[in-house]
């Protein structure tokens, strides 16, 4: 970096800061529209990307334009009517762990490349295990291989924990894999509801997507405990060996927990490996109202739970946890000896357990998050998200022409309108082209649904009153 750039750089994050503050500000406020959608073509020249490359003239004013001009391209999840997604309106003091991560560069795999960072997530871990119900780990037992405690890592999204999770899985269940491939009689369970990344992950491992099978459930979409059994023990007599059986905590599309003591009981009593994907529900473990949902997630063998979902967290920051951390572990058994060898160091290495190599140090944005919010905070946050899509759901409930799929158990609320299903998807597109509210859909019980995710504390029961009637007047406009 030139040593302008450096000296400036004060004054650059001043500029910075500044606008974002002017920008966080205005989304609030409703005073611009919560998604704009141009053409690539478009914005490519309206952002001048051509001549700043070019140039290389981004400094002072040119930097502040840019800025400036970057955000009104944006889709703003500080707008109370940002209700799509489950991505959260990020902490302003956990950004700031972003930018620090950034301009430190703190690559905290090794230990030696980031002591710090490399603390702060192995503190942030233990909070999450001990959440979840588990030990969290004495420093001096992190570093014992023998031991059987908890253990778990920070990782690039709730995807690429699942994909680790169902490695770790496989490393236990099926050791011999790693070196001589599929025994080809593998096959993993998942509810009806699960996110795509699972079944992903199953194709990535080797498995086959057709060996990723459908779990029984009830007519919510819930897995049934009952119909769960009687589908193991018919594979088993298949000669089919079950590499694990995947839970929802929540589901993605209508946000409904799987029973999960039923389930954990009987995967212990055959002995199958059990993941539990709390990526979005995971965040009600820090509510005491809340936790009882996910009660029994403490009998899975494995946990994914997004930072960046309902926990305030700027994206990305996901960990994937294990009851044992040996599976973890051993999940990659690959050698890189420049990198993982003996050491002795006052710390503990994060790369035997994960997909990559250089790593951010994802810990910082988390823990400053909370740190600033305190844990009374985050449980209120939590709390007054979930409550909110609840009232949404009965004021929706008793409009007419409206039906609500589901009553909530968390920040997830899917409803529609009166006809068929391509009527909710062209309402929501003219919703988006408007720009007042964000919203998504999703097909549940083979109907689709208008998707509600209640992100943003901002966003009232006003605010769904203003999206129903924004609803009726598209509809009445509409064939
Ligand atoms: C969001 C989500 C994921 C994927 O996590 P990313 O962080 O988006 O990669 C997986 N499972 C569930 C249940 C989710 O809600």
């Amino acid at each position: 970096m030139d040593s302008t750039s450096q000296q400036r750089f004060p004054d650059d994050a001043r500029r910075v800061a500044e606008s974002l503050a002017e920008y966080i500000d205005q989304s609030a406020r409703r005073q611009a529209p919560v998604i704009r959608q141009q053409t690539m073509e478009q914005l490519i020249e309206q952002l001048k990307l051509e001549r700043h490359l070019r140039e290389g003239d981004l400094a002072d004013e040119t930097l502040q334009q840019f800025v400036e001009d970057y955000l009104q391209t944006t889709t703003r999840l500080h707008h109370p009517g940002f209700l799509a997604h489950q991505a959260a309106v990020p902490h302003t003091t956990g950004a700031l762990g972003s930018l620090i991560d950034g301009a430190t560069n703190n690559a905290m795999a090794i230990y030696e490349m980031g002591p710090g960072a490399s603390s702060i997530e192995y503190f942030m871990i233990n909070w999450m295990l001990r959440q979840v119900g588990w030990q969290g780990v004495p420093v001096g037992q992190q570093l014992d291989p023998d031991s059987p405690h908890a253990g778990g890592v920070l990782t690039h999204g709730g995807s690429l924990a699942n994909l680790t999770a169902l490695l770790a899985a496989r490393s236990a269940r099926v050791p011999e894999f790693w070196k001589r491939g599929n025994p080809g009689n593998l096959v993993v369970l998942v509810p009806e509801q699960s996110h795509y990344s699972i079944k992903r992950a199953v194709a990535i491992l080797g498995l086959g997507e057709e060996n990723c099978l459908t779990l029984p459930a009830d007519e919510n979409g819930r897995v049934d405990p009952n119909g769960m059994e009687r589908q193991i023990e018919q594979l088993q007599a298949d000669g089919r060996r079950i590499m694990a059986i995947a839970a929802n905590a929540c589901g993605t599309a209508a946000g409904l927990y799987d029973p999960l003591p039923a389930i954990a009981r009987i995967c212990r009593d055959h002995g199958i490996w059990l993941h539990v994907d709390a990526a979005h529900g995971g965040g009600a473990l820090a509510s005491p109202k809340l936790r009882h949902y996910l009660n029994g997630i403490e009998l899975a063998d494995s946990v994914v739970w997004d930072a960046h979902k309902m926990m305030c967290t700027p994206t990305v920051c996901a960990a994937i946890l294990v009851r044992d951390h040996r599976h973890l572990d051993h999940a990659f058994e690959q050698e890189a000896s420049y990198l993982l060898h003996a050491k002795d160091q006052p710390g503990f290495d994060f790369i035997s357990r994960t997909v990559e190599c250089t790593k951010a140090g994802l810990g910082l944005r988390l823990f400053m998050t909370l740190a600033a919010m305190g844990e009374r905070g985050l449980a209120a946050h939590v709390e007054g998200l979930v409550e909110r899509a609840g009232q949404a759901a009965r004021l929706i409930a008793g409009r007419d022409r409206f039906e609500v799929a589901i009553t909530p158990e968390t920040n997830i609320l899917c409803f529609r309108i009166e006809g068929n299903d391509s009527r909710q998807l062209e309402i929501r597109r003219r919703l988006l082209e408007r720009g007042d509210f964000y919203i998504s859909s999703t097909l549940y019980r083979g109907r689709r649904w208008l998707r509600l995710v209640f992100m943003n504390p901002l966003t009232t029961l006003g605010d769904v009153e203003s999206l129903l009637e924004e609803i009726l007047q598209i509809d009445s406009t509409l064939d």
